[in-house]
């Protein structure tokens, strides 16, 4: 095997099902000859992945908005596994209520529920994976241009991305001593259980297919190839960055 990947072993959170970008991610890292631990946020998740994953791959719990699950989670991955080469963060949550109504309307408590899971769960990730990853490790998360833009329908979901895109540069600076490094994949729209949370959401993929410079929606696939190079070698010389996989979107 000479894949980028050969050797390495990463945990993937995030795959709630095949549309998952987590998923899209895992068979690109797969490709290239890396272990796979997935995560999963509870029994019900669990259920799903284990309709279509094989039979060996590890699957270990992990909700995020429980922090002592979260260190569990690592504490067993580094007894059962040992140290780690990489993490991908895949995670995002906006309550029903927040994503449908106006962005004024805003309830503190749909606030800080956005940005808990959304957005500072990337800080209690990366502080519990910190002591089980080699040097030379890489983490990763998702974001969306929703961050920069007022894109329509995206409101909370944009705040939290902000904040997400910042703790990835902060983070960015914390680990560099330690040899490990983080980024983000600002991936284009993709059709995901998250997408269809948000209200609007055909017309969302719609503008937002139409804006590619092809005029074809980026894949989970291509978006996981990305996450397969930050998480290899070749990547080494970048941290704190947001990479684009958007099919030229954010041009427009
Ligand atoms: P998805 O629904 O397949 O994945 C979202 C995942 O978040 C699910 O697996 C869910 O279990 C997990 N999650 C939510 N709350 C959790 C919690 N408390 N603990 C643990 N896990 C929790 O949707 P997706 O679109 O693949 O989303 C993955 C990431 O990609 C998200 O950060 C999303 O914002 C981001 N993203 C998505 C798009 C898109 O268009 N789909 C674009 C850019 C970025």
């Amino acid at each position: 095997e000479n894949g980028l990947l050969t050797g390495k072993t990463i945990v993937v959170m995030g795959v709630a099902n095949q549309r998952s970008i987590a998923w899209g991610c895992t068979t690109a890292l797969q490709a290239q000859g890396a272990r796979v631990i997935l995560t999963y946020q509870n029994d019900r998740l669990k259920q799903s992945l284990q309709r279509f994953v094989n039979a060996d791959m590890p699957l270990i719990p992990c909700d995020v908005a429980d922090e002592e699950n979260i260190e569990a989670a690592f504490a067993t991955i580094k007894a059962q596994y040992g140290q780690i080469d990489g993490v991908i963060h895949a995670i995002a949550y906006a309550d029903k209520a927040t994503l449908t109504g106006k962005f004024i309307e805003t309830t503190k408590a749909g606030y800080d529920l956005a940005q808990e899971i959304s957005a500072y769960s990337l800080v209690a990730v990366a502080r519990a994976a910190q002591p089980v990853l080699k040097s030379g490790a890489s983490i990763a998360t998702l974001t969306y241009f929703g961050s920069e833009r007022a894109i329509p329908n995206y409101k909370m979901m944009g705040v939290a991305k902000a904040a997400l895109e910042a703790n990835v540069r902060y983070l960015a600076r914390d680990l560099g001593a330690q040899q490990v490094r983080i980024n983000a994949i600002s991936a284009g729209a993709v059709k995901t259980l998250a997408v269809t949370g948000i209200s609007a959401h055909r017309d969302l993929l719609k503008l937002s297919e139409s804006l590619t410079v092809d005029g074809q929606a980026v894949t989970t696939t291509e978006i996981g190839n990305v996450a397969a190079f930050l998480m290899s070698d070749l990547s080494q010389g970048m941290t704190g960055d947001i990479l684009y996989v958007d099919k030229g979107v954010h041009l427009s």
